[in-house]
């Protein structure tokens, strides 16, 4: 099953709490990006163009913890960089767990059979392993030969040793219907891995790649295709129905950026995990202080074709709490592959995009470099050597 049944029970007590709270925005799944350190330099990626000094900032276990629990979020999803490159990981997620957190820990799987042994299997602990697709495509995507292999030897070893173990696939231009299907059937069969995490590529702004990332109307398109197949009720989704059926075009949703709030080394992001147009210190103030009404599809430029799960599927979940027999019905049908689709939303409104990167980045480097002379002016006997205090909170950070 895509989601096991003591994390739907879970969540959806968790949901329903917050309703009769009467909170109109809360958080489903905690975005934790301990790091942005990758071992693969995917063309489609935009969460590693920093300097190295910035790449070798780790957020601490407490932090990870201190996060969590501001948070509060049932679910907790920790992508990259590579999360597997960070020494405390093992503890982050031992910690996690400990609390009850659904833990979906994102690999790119290079290091991830060598390191199997650092973890235990868990209902709340779950692989999530990047494949997006057969093996030419895949190592196409990641700029790399031999990473699908590695991606399906770790899968058949986590599996069985008990582990949980998902695929995260990411669509863009270049797919094919019918490389898609045998996809799914391939993790399906020959994998049988739990679950299945699909979704457009967001077109980051810091990717290598600009060329190739799906336009709203193409994704439609293509997920009708993709849904209509013969083999689509064996296919496990890690998603609810109707995220589909918005992906088949089915609905008009706008995005829920608050329901997957993100946190990472420059503090809590904001809007959401897929465009970092500004930080704030506490999820309160993220919460409270960001202008939510100035991002998303219609409200902004770089929100025109986002169709991204960690935008919408928490608007799903929603609308499948007020909507449940719509949600039901789907769940057994099917998301709708013919006829008209939901109108879609008006773009020619949209605010112009803000740049923010540079500004970001060189912030955080005048504050390690202002840290770095702060603990070089306080090192009692300073060595000739040592360029970086061991004792350094940057030192600590680094991996
Ligand atoms: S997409 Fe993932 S695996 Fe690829 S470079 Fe980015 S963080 Fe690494
Ligand atoms: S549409 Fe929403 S989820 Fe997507 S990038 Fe914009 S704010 Fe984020």
């Amino acid at each position: 099953m895509g989601i096991p049944v003591i994390q739907q029970l879970r969540v959806g007590a968790y949901i329903l709490k917050q309703k009769i709270l009467g909170r109109s925005k809360y958080p489903l799944v905690l975005m934790l990006e301990p790091l942005f350190r990758c071992n693969l330099a995917c063309a489609g990626c935009g969460k590693i163009d920093y300097p190295k000094e910035i790449l070798n900032q780790r957020l601490s276990t407490q932090e990870c913890i201190d996060a969590v629990e501001e948070c509060g979020a049932p679910i907790v999803s920790i992508p990259g960089g590579e999360p597997l490159i960070h020494k405390e990981m093992p503890e982050i997620v031992r910690e996690l767990i400990k609390r009850k957190k659904f833990v979906y820990l994102c690999t790119n799987a290079v290091l991830m059979e060598k390191k199997l042994s650092d973890y235990k299997p868990s209902p709340y602990f779950t692989w999530s392993v990047h494949l997006d697709g057969m093996k030419d495509e895949h190592d196409k995507a990641v700029c790399q030969d031999g990473v699908f292999d590695r991606c399906v030897s770790a899968i058949k070893k986590a599996k069985s040793l008990g582990f949980r173990c998902n695929v995260n696939c990411t669509i863009f231009d270049t797919a094919e219907e019918g490389g898609l299907k045998k996809f799914l059937n391939y993790v399906t069969d020959e994998l049988k891995v739990d679950g299945i995490t699909i979704s457009p590529g967001f077109a980051y702004e810091r990717a290598p790649d600009q060329e190739h990332f799906i336009k709203r109307s193409n994704t439609k398109n293509f997920f009708r295709k993709v849904f209509k197949s013969k083999d689509f009720k064996k296919w496990d989704f890690s998603h609810s129905s109707l995220y589909l059926d918005f992906l088949a075009g089915n609905q008009s949703y706008k995005c829920t950026p608050w329901g997957n709030p993100t946190r990472n080394i420059f503090g809590w992001q904001k809007p959401c995990y897929l465009l970092g147009e500004g930080y704030v210190k506490t999820f309160n103030e993220l919460m409270n202080d960001t202008e939510w009404d100035k991002y998303g599809t219609g409200n902004y430029d770089k929100c025109s074709d986002c169709m991204a799960h960690c935008g919408y599927e928490a608007s799903a979940v929603t609308d499948v709490f007020s909507s449940p027999l719509k949600a039901v019905s789907i769940a057994l049908k099917g998301p709708k592959t013919e006829g008209a689709m939901a109108k879609e939303i008006d773009i020619s409104k949209s605010r112009d995009p803000d740049f923010f990167h540079d500004t970001h980045v060189s912030e955080m480097m005048k504050k390690l470099h202002a840290e770095k002379q702060s603990e070089a002016n306080n090192s009692p006997i300073p060595s000739a050597g040592a360029a970086i205090n061991p004792k350094s909170d940057l030192a600590k950070q680094s991996k």
